[in-house]
């Protein structure tokens, strides 16, 4: 895996067009400067890695378009230590982000193939501080709870019951709900007993699927 030069100017063409876009938080934007997208792709693809682009991962799931990766990242509001859940790992590249915003990485992936192949490249990586787990996200990860924020990368029907119970008080929830397209929608548990929900932009995201598959 090599980072050229023009590897690294042409992701500082795709920040640029994230900028325009609207994206506005520095330290994402920084982040997305420094991952080599490319690396979460199959080489054969290398040339679509910094397209503001959704791209086939296999197993029909997709690594999400740089401008939603943003977009909900940003959303987040990641601090330093900041234990995070992610729910639906896919090629691994938004959990890379999330760790260089210097976050505590969990992630967990229900399809066996894609859990394998993006534990493997950000072991590579070495970023250190991410652990993926093979697991159906819908039920979140109850042994590390509670964490201070969690993002859905897949479209869900509904909220599930067991993230937002697995939030810290003060904590966020990043999740695009719908059936056809999907409305963004940020929840804080502002206390033990209630939440907080805005609603943002509508995206197209993979569907939010049950169970593990070990195909
Ligand atoms: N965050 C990913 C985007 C992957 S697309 C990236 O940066 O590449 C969404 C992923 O969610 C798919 O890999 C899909 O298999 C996974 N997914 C869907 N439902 C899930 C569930 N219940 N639990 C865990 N992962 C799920």
């Amino acid at each position: 895996m090599t980072d050229s030069y023009r590897h690294k100017g042409l992701r500082k063409q795709l920040i640029n067009t994230l900028r325009e876009r609207g994206i506005r938080d520095e330290g994402v934007l920084e982040a997305m400067l420094q991952l080599p997208r490319h690396f979460f792709l199959d080489k054969a693809f290398e040339e679509w890695a910094y397209q503001d682009k959704p791209f086939p991962i296999g197993k029909e799931q997709t690594i999400s378009q740089p401008y939603t990766v943003a977009y909900q990242t940003s959303l987040l509001n990641v601090r330093k230590r900041d234990k995070v859940l992610e729910v639906g790992t896919g090629s691994g590249y938004q959990a890379a982000v999330l760790a260089l915003l210097g976050a505590r990485v969990y992630t967990v992936e229900r399809q066996e193939l894609l859990h394998k192949r993006a534990k493997a490249i950000l072991q590579r990586l070495k970023l250190g501080n991410i652990r993926c787990y093979l697991r159906d996200g819908y039920k979140g990860l109850p042994e590390f709870a509670p964490f201070d924020a969690i993002i859905v990368t897949a479209g869900a029907t509904e909220i599930p019951k067991a993230l937002l119970e697995q939030l810290r008080v003060g904590g966020r929830l990043v999740i695009p709900v719908g059936t056809d397209a999907q409305r963004m929608k940020r929840i804080t548990r502002i206390s033990e007993e209630e939440y907080e929900t805005e609603d943002f932009a509508d995206f197209r995201f993979v569907p939010f699927l049950k169970g593990v598959n070990r195909e």
